[in-house]
């Protein structure tokens, strides 16, 4: 039984295969890290190049996903505070102007170097990087296929499917790379278009809508169903579509859209609701219907590993599949496609491949919505649990009651801690509010421990800090909040 301890051992060429991770994005790449750490012989096999042919790690998340999509939102967020927050500071910048060029090569240089960092930490664990696209066989074989090398075999003890996901595409918006593109197309636009459709307003579609906005583009955002965020608290849905609606982003829900036709510089989109069908000119058009698993063309069939009728491997709360010694991990498993989650199901799956207790547990993952003011939730909504039948309470407290937001001038937004009517158990924390993404943190470690909103009350948060907002929250839950 490879120890617990033993890390960063030197690969042994000759050792027998233990592990073959497909996959290098934030699952595969920490699972064979993780594998490796606890004494396995691992490769980690991905078919991502960059323009120049050389391998690209870290998988979606790191090349046209979180990180990009961050650098944009985090740029276009300061450009954007010039006009919308610095003044009310008193700080005034005249003929500011955005260089779309400059910025986009910042975020490249980022990729770029978070890429050799990846690169870096699996060199330093001892895992091999295998370039080429992974084909599993009938006989167990993980057959690796790259242009110009000849084809490469493996046999190893285990198998991590760790292929990640792709954007979902529609019939009635099919993508061209130039005028219509999906998320990887509108992150890397050179320049601000006059008028961007966003086809889809959930997640993906509302940062890249905000992206754009930010830096003067007029923003419509055409989602099908009727209801804003459904997965969202009712009360942070309602205060996003207000917000973002004031920030100028055009939000129309009920809209589905039914054709897009790109003629020279503009493409026409048509769309219908229940009065009847409607129709806008755009100059970009970014499809941003959802993600679906990267499960075909990998043999999966002819290995025996089943999936599920959208196209996930099945697995048990181990990450196992339905053939032994192959597991899968993140976006290409059913769950939460984030990739904080991949993550976790990688290092569960590595050390129960080790031979430890490890198991997947999707119970406290949290969710960011990167907007102004983010959006961050973690656990079930009152909704929820009116569903399930669970008696619940709850205690909000807004942004606008810290002193720390007040002082920031970013104070819209709130709190809310929902916990069991009976046990008091925290059972979802949902936020919006500048820096949600970092409060949810604290909630994310509290529901971890199954702390209870008096728990949260009775804990000293530092003083003045938007945490006291999360703080004040768990005191209202008992109507004894301090500064409302
Ligand atoms: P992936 O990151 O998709 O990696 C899969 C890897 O497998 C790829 O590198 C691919 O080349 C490789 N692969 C696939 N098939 C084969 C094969 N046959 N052979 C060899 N290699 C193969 N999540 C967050 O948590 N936070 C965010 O802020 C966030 N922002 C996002 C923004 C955008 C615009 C997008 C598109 C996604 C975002 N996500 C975010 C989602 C996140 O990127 C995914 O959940 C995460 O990347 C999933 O990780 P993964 O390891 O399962 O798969
Ligand atoms: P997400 O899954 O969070 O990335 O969100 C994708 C969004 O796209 C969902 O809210 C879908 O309802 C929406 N969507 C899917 N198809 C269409 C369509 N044809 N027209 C408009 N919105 C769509």
């Amino acid at each position: 039984m490879p120890s617990p301890s033993s890390r960063q051992r030197p690969p042994d060429d000759a050792a027998p295969l233990d592990v073959a991770v497909v996959g290098a994005g934030p699952g595969g790449y920490v699972a064979a890290i993780r594998c490796a750490q606890l004494g396995l012989r691992t490769v980690c096999i991905d078919q991502w190049t960059d323009p120049r042919g050389r391998p690209a790690l870290g998988g979606t998340c790191l090349n046209v996903g979180c990180i990009p999509s961050k650098a944009l939102l985090d740029s276009s967020h300061h450009f954007d505070s010039l006009s919308r927050l610095l003044p009310e500071h008193g700080v005034s910048v005249e003929g500011a102007r955005i260089d779309v060029a400059a910025m986009q090569s910042r975020k490249s240089r980022l990729v770029a170097s978070l890429g050799r960092g990846v690169a870096g930490l699996l060199r330093k664990n001892g895992v091999e990087v295998v370039t080429g696209a992974a084909r599993l066989t009938a006989d167990g074989a993980v057959e690796v296929e790259a242009a110009g090398s000849p084809p490469r075999s493996l046999r190893p003890r285990h198998v991590v499917l760790a292929t990640g996901s792709v954007p979902a595409a529609i019939d009635a918006a099919p993508t061209d790379g130039a005028r219509v593109v999906d998320s990887e197309g509108a992150l890397a636009f050179d320049e601000t278009p006059r008028r961007l459709a966003v086809i889809g307003a959930g997640v993906i579609g509302l940062e890249l809508g905000s992206v754009w906005s930010r830096l003067g583009a007029e923003v419509v955002l055409l989602e099908a169903l009727d209801d804003f965020l459904p997965a969202a608290d009712r009360d942070v849905a309602k205060e996003a579509l207000h917000v973002l609606r004031r920030q100028g982003l055009d939000v129309r829900l009920g809209q589905r859209v039914t054709g897009c036709e790109p003629d020279g510089a503009a493409v026409t989109v048509r769309f219908e609701d229940s009065r009847g069908a409607h129709r806008i000119e755009a100059e970009r058009v970014v499809v941003a219907v959802g993600r679906r698993p990267a499960t075909e063309g990998l043999g999966l069939e002819a290995a025996g590993v089943e999936r599920d009728e959208r196209g996930f491997v099945q697995v048990d709360g181990f990450g196992r599949t339905s053939r032994e010694n192959v597991w899968a991990v993140g976006d290409c498993a059913p769950g939460p496609m984030l990739a904080h989650r991949a993550s976790e199901d990688g290092v569960a799956v590595a050390e129960r491949i080790a031979g430890q207790a490890s198991r997947l547990d999707h119970r406290a993952v949290p969710w960011v919505i990167y907007t102004h003011p983010e959006i961050a939730w973690v656990g079930r909504t009152e909704a929820e649990l009116d569903g399930a039948g669970v008696a619940w309470r709850s205690g909000k407290f807004p942004f606008a009651a810290s002193g720390r937001a007040l002082a920031a001038g970013e104070a819209e937004g709130f709190a809310k801690i929902v916990c069991d009517e009976a046990t008091d158990e925290i059972l979802g924390v949902h936020v919006i509010g500048a820096q949600a993404s970092e409060l949810i943190a604290e909630a994310v470690t509290a529901m971890a421990f199954q702390a209870s909103a008096e728990d949260l009350a009775r804990t000293i948060h530092a003083h003045p800090t938007r945490a006291e907002i999360l703080h004040e929250a768990a005191l209202a839950v008992d109507e004894r909040a301090i500064h409302v």
